[in-house]
């Protein structure tokens, strides 16, 4: 009980992207890139191991952005008619490609990655996906004229990698979908239809995770304006206990989401975030612990998976390394204190 993972992505090292940044241009090429990638994440496996994280990540480490490392395999995307679009829902401006024509995956994205990891942890292994609605929030579309249809040819896209990545040992696949709640009332309409599609025939869990955004500042400003409360996942957390996802990641450290929504999801695994990927501040295992301590007020120890927040790649490396550790030991604080 209360096992622990992240949330998917961490920083780069500084000798493969420049560091802090999102959408880091990589600093080697070809082969030397590929191997880069790999060392980057052997050493990020390393470390969660020794935190004691138990389901651990490539850290996504071999891909630049947690949407477009995916949409650069896939056909179908002009990359030179790229749009400056308002995301989710006009929050920020990125600068994004645009769809053209039906979409076709040429080419395994992440198999080469997930296989390289696999083989080199005895560690349950995580995979995160982009989600189909966060990817139709990412891109322009000149071809489908629907969201809900340009969602679900993405999600037959994401099956196939996905089905590829069970195949190879994966443990978890997880779909990122930030854009849930900036727009919560499509969830029920054809979001979880996308992430079925997505999750079809897949043996190993699946896992979506949703949340307020990295820690960049549009993302700051956009939470101060969301009141005292944040019940937006309320609108769409009984669409989702019913839907075949396994889990739900969502943020809990230092979150204004009320801790009473996670008894929407009694019939889920639930990723209570326990560190804020905000601030660069580290916290203590007891802070850690007291986190999910509150949570066991409304989700049993058995399906609490001690989490970060959102992923870390923006932050400082030796911050990241930091809070890895310090949800390794809140986590091992209250299994103690629970008697496991
Ligand atoms: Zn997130």
């Amino acid at each position: 009980m209360i096992t622990t993972t992240v949330a998917g992505s961490l920083p780069k090292p500084a000798w493969l992207a420049e560091p802090e940044a999102l959408w880091a241009p990589w600093r080697l090429q070809g082969a030397a890139l590929i191997e880069g990638q790999q060392d980057a994440a052997l050493a990020w496996i390393k470390i969660q191991e020794d935190a004691g994280i138990d389901i651990v990540s490539d850290g996504e480490q071999f891909r630049k952005h947690f949407v477009h490392g995916f949409l650069e395999e896939i056909e179908g995307i002009d990359w030179q008619r790229m749009t400056t679009m308002g995301i989710r829902d006009d929050r920020y401006d990125a600068q994004v490609p645009t769809v053209t024509a039906a979409l076709g995956r040429k080419n395994s994205v992440h198999g080469d990655g997930a296989k390289f990891c696999r083989e080199r942890t005895s560690h349950q292994l995580k995979f995160t996906l982009p989600g189909p609605m966060t990817i139709c929030d990412t891109i322009a579309d000149s071809h489908y004229g629907s969201r809900p249809k340009m969602a679900m040819a993405f999600a037959e896209l994401l099956n196939q990698e996905a089905r590829e990545l069970d195949a190879l040992g994966v443990d978890v696949i997880q779909f990122d979908e930030p854009a849930f709640n900036a727009f919560m009332d499509q969830v029920p309409v054809w979001g979880v239809d996308a992430l079925h599609r997505a999750i079809d025939g897949l043996s190993c869990k699946t896992a979506v995770h949703i949340c307020y955004g990295y820690g960049i500042k549009a993302n700051i400003d956009w939470k101060e304006g969301l009141g005292a409360e944040w019940r937006q996942y309320e609108e769409f957390f009984p669409a989702l206990n019913d839907s075949r996802i396994d889990q739900v990641s969502l943020e809990c450290a230092d979150s204004k989401v009320p801790l009473s929504v996670l008894g929407l999801l009694k019939d889920k695994d639930v990723l209570v975030g326990a560190i804020n990927v905000a601030n660069n501040e580290i916290e203590t295992p007891e802070k850690v612990a007291a986190t999910l301590r509150a949570a066991l007020e409304f989700v049993d120890p058995e399906r609490i998976i001690a989490c970060t927040n959102c992923g870390m790649a923006p932050m400082p490396r030796d911050v990241a390394e930091g809070k890895l550790k310090a949800l390794g030991a809140g986590a091992a604080l209250l299994r103690k204190e629970l008697g496991g």
